[in-house]
């Protein structure tokens, strides 16, 4: 068996293993296997919403890049708008 058939068992059974609804044999080998498999570790922490609180922060940060860059063209509109009435 190898490592990624070892990740996709374990996490068809996470639900049950939770739950205790697995076999005495098969629950040691999960928590063998949550302990040293840091693929699976990390996939069980996005499933709680870590993920989805990174993908907010990003999203914030994208609109306050947005409107920087609308605030700045403005900007640079008023200035040259200004120019032009001088001249
Ligand atoms: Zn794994």
């Amino acid at each position: 068996m190898n490592k990624k058939d070892e990740c996709a068992i374990f996490q068809d059974l996470y639900e049950l293993y939770i739950e205790e609804e697995v076999e005495e044999e098969t629950k040691q080998w999960m928590m063998e296997h949550e302990v040293e498999c840091a693929h699976c570790q990390n996939s069980r922490k996005d499933s709680e919403g870590n993920l989805s609180l990174h993908e907010d922060s990003e999203k914030i940060s994208g609109i306050r890049i947005m409107t920087m860059s609308l605030y700045s063209m403005f900007l640079f509109l008023a200035i040259w708008m200004s120019v032009w009435y001088l001249w």
